[in-house]
């Protein structure tokens, strides 16, 4: 499954432009090394600022090669197969992603393994991969500010502010206001139209009718940070991932409306800022680069079935679905 496809973006040159590989000819001036791109990289998410338990950087790449070029990069959320070979297949030196290949160590890049595959494809496709994950999520603008963005939401300030950040503007999550009163319905529709399509769609939690004026969002998993969203008395959460636990205290504590979308969908958005940044840093240094958002849908599921009318075993007594066919026909509605 892919999202609709854009045209190619563009910073300092127009697609027709002649491109070639890098190592291959003679360094195009305009083209930064790949240290200069990792670089750029760095000081919109400084990898110091991760958290401990993450593993952000450079996973591959002829970082020390100052012949190593690049003129286009990719962005995507997840670095699996598919989106490996495509990198490759579209002549990308640089692909940046959101999630980390390795997370834990690994004593194995063998290509029986999926993330050795991975780390193959990519070295044999001379395409080199950079992770901003945690670093991205609380960096100014972030992951959520890209999410906020994307359903319409105005940004007052992050959901947890980062305590070393004296302007209080990076953090985990944000706190926004709805651009004109919504129903908790009129927000769903909204996220259901501006998110990724994917499989699960967006689920919600509370009266549709519910007015909405304030909401946190979280892009990625955001069930840990309940305690702030009842901190900041917002009227909704969207986030993903969240788990029936930590949902249903969060609905028994307050009056809180609660979307779950795709944790992909909540961060694919980031992909469009980033390279929207990277974009910015291009023509600012004059570089000869071209950015793109990867439109493959990533989320590992494929199919969601809406549950259908049907006579629900919690209505009944144990067994009552199990009668036996009789001779007479059952009225519709009632019990059989
Ligand atoms: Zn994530």
């Amino acid at each position: 499954m892919c999202l609709p496809e854009p045209g190619p973006r563009c910073a300092a040159t127009g697609p027709g432009v002649p491109r070639r590989r890098a190592g291959s000819l003679a360094p195009v001036p305009a083209q930064p090394t790949l240290s200069d791109v990792i670089a750029a990289l760095d000081a919109l998410w400084p990898r110091d600022r991760a958290e401990q338990w993450d593993a952000v950087g450079t996973v591959c790449g002829e970082v020390t090669d100052p012949e190593a070029r690049v003129g286009r990069v990719l962005f995507a959320v997840d670095p699996v197969r598919q989106v490996a070979d495509e990198a490759v297949a579209k002549g990308a030196e640089l692909l940046v992603t959101h999630h980390p290949l390795y997370l834990r160590g690994t004593t194995t890049v063998a290509t029986d393994t999926f993330k050795g595959r991975v780390v193959h494809t990519l070295i044999r496709g001379g395409v080199a991969l950079h992770v901003a994950h945690t670093n991205a999520d609380t960096a100014d603008p972030g992951v959520s500010d890209a999410l906020a963005a994307a359903l319409g939401l105005r940004v007052l300030r992050p959901l947890v502010p980062d305590p070393t950040d004296p302007a209080g503007r990076r953090g985990l999550g944000r706190i926004c206001e709805t651009e004109r009163p919504l129903a908790l319905g009129d927000l769903l529709e909204q996220a259901a139209a501006s998110l990724p399509v994917t499989a699960q769609g967006i689920r919600a939690a509370g009266d549709p009718d519910t007015p909405v004026r304030t909401v946190a969002v979280c892009g990625g998993s955001g069930d840990s940070l309940f305690d702030a969203v009842r901190a900041a008395g917002v009227d909704a959460y969207l986030t993903a991932d969240l788990r029936h636990h930590p949902a249903s205290e969060a609905r028994e504590h307050a009056p809180l409306a609660l979307l779950d979308a795709a944790h992909f969908a909540t961060e694919w958005p980031w992909c469009e800022q980033a390279a929207a940044q990277l974009d910015a840093i291009a023509e600012r240094e004059g570089w000869d680069l071209r950015t793109e958002v990867s439109r493959t849908v990533t989320d590992p599921w494929t199919a969601h079935a809406p549950s259908l009318p049907q006579e629900s075993p919690l209505a009944g007594p144990p067994g009552a679905l199990r009668t036996a066919p009789t001779d007479t026909e059952p009225t519709p509605g009632a019990p059989n």
